[in-house]
């Protein structure tokens, strides 16, 4: 799939996504709404089912009082009597109970302008209850100073949400789920595109690189099979050479190969000897002194006295070496300037290998440490190799219990730090 295409897919399926969350958000918050209007309409309705209860009885009353012939002015001249305490009660109960909210109510009679409280269960709720908005003038049954029912149910909340935050909840399970595929299955094909980008250069880069010898030796072998060049000793070692020289080409790249096998593997197994690894690094640095100058660059070495010895592997810290510096040639820019230097830091010998060269863009650091990646900047400059070296390099040191770091700046150069642990006692120090 096409970069381009691989995007928009992303692109459009965080679109949909985005589109499902904003949805089932809409959803859930109309459904919470929906909810607390409901609650809110029962209640007005049972309020006013009290109210109108209470008008039942006080017509019942004047009727009786009526009937009787007795003088009915006694009535509604006070809230206690047009309103009896024990009926509110009652009535109050009866309807909070068929909504489902025994005991989880507080109601008071109040007057409204001057905040007298007349009767209820309000203690400890006074404020909450004049500032309800459940609120139900008494005004049918009593007309003089405003008063007023009211009505608040302090875990109101929790009621309101009750079995919808179940909902709620498994909503969020789900999204945050979905949320998790989506993004692994993204960035597993984000790695399978690498991983196949990758495999794809490494096949193109080795079937470049095997083509020459393999072009080179079955030219020599022709010639050989010629009679005047069979004749002719001198032609025949010549053609010898190459095959020879060619071949070890050949055994180079396969040896490259196995070893990064090996190390994904883990078999590979160290030969560690204490010794001087400055020493190992001097005798490196001068044998690439020569085809540093041949490329009219310079090379710096730079080694601290009195530094502590290293159980380390001559033949693969060498390879470690070679490659670092391999490296610093390779992706210099015009003739190479490179300084090596090796120092003691709190209980570790430190290799530096510094050039000034084209740099590693930041995203890319620890990329280049993985097995057959090679960064753009090394196509682009059409420079040879497998994106085997700095994989090779990290996992060796790793293996002696070291660490190695980079630091670059893109189009500056680089600096690649390998830690190795020191052996430290007294008699440990190089003379
Ligand atoms: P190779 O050199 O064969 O590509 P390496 O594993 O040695 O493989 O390096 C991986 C990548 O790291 C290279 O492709 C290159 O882009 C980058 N790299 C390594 N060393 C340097 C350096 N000194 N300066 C700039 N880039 C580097």
């Amino acid at each position: 799939m096409h970069q381009q295409r691989f995007n928009l897919f992303i692109f459009l399926a965080a679109v949909g996504f985005l589109g499902i969350l904003i949805t089932q958000a809409y959803w859930v918050y109309n459904g919470l709404l929906m909810r607390r209007d409901q609650f809110d309409r029962g209640i007005q309705l049972a309020m006013r089912t009290v109210l109108s209860r209470l008008i039942d009885y006080q017509s019942a009353q004047k009727l009786r009082c009526i009937e009787l012939g007795e003088g009915c002015e006694e009535l509604g001249q006070r809230i206690e009597t047009a309103v009896p305490l024990l009926l509110l009660d009652s009535l109050m109960k009866q309807e909070m109970n068929a909504l489902g909210l025994e005991g989880q109510y507080k109601y008071v009679v109040f007057n409204r302008p001057n905040k007298r409280f007349v009767f209820g269960q309000y203690e400890g709720y006074e404020n909450q209850l004049v500032n309800s908005s459940y609120q139900q003038s008494l005004k049918a049954v009593y007309v003089p100073g405003d008063y007023v029912l009211s009505v608040i149910f302090p875990d109101i909340q929790h009621h309101a949400l009750g079995r919808f935050s179940l909902w709620v909840v498994l909503s969020a399970v789900f999204m945050i789920s979905l949320l998790f595929s989506f993004w692994s299955t993204v960035s597993l094909v984000r790695r399978q595109k690498r991983l196949s980008r990758i495999k794809a250069d490494f096949i193109n880069n080795m079937t470049h690189e095997l083509k020459t010898p393999i072009a080179s030796i079955s030219l020599a072998a022709e010639m050989l099979s010629k009679q005047v060049v069979a004749s002719d000793y001198a032609k025949v070692a010549r053609y010898a050479s190459v095959v020879k020289s060619e071949s070890g080409r050949l055994q180079t790249l396969v040896d490259h190969v196995l070893m990064s096998a090996m190390l994904e593997e883990g078999k590979v197994r160290l030969n560690r000897q204490k010794a001087s690894f400055s020493a190992l690094v001097e005798e490196v640095v001068h044998n690439f002194n020569h085809r540093v100058s041949e490329l009219s660059g310079k090379l710096d070495l730079d080694i601290e006295a009195g530094l502590p010895l290293v159980y380390f592997d001559r033949l693969h810290m060498t390879n470690v070496l070679v490659n670092l510096l391999d490296n610093a040639i390779k992706y210099s820019r015009g003739a190479p300037e490179i300084w090596v230097s090796v120092k003691s830091a709190s209980g570790h010998v430190v290799l530096a290998v510094a050039d000034s060269g084209v740099g590693i863009p930041p995203e890319e650091k620890d990329l280049i440490f993985k097995n057959l990646y090679r960064s753009h900047t090394g196509n682009l400059h059409d420079v040879k190799g497998f994106g085997i070296g700095l994989f090779y390099v990290k996992k060796i040191v790793e293996l002696h219990g070291g660490k190695i770091t980079v630091e670059s700046e893109h189009g500056a150069g680089s600096v690649f730090e390998v830690y190795l642990p020191a052996v430290i006692n007294n008699e440990n120090y190089e003379s």
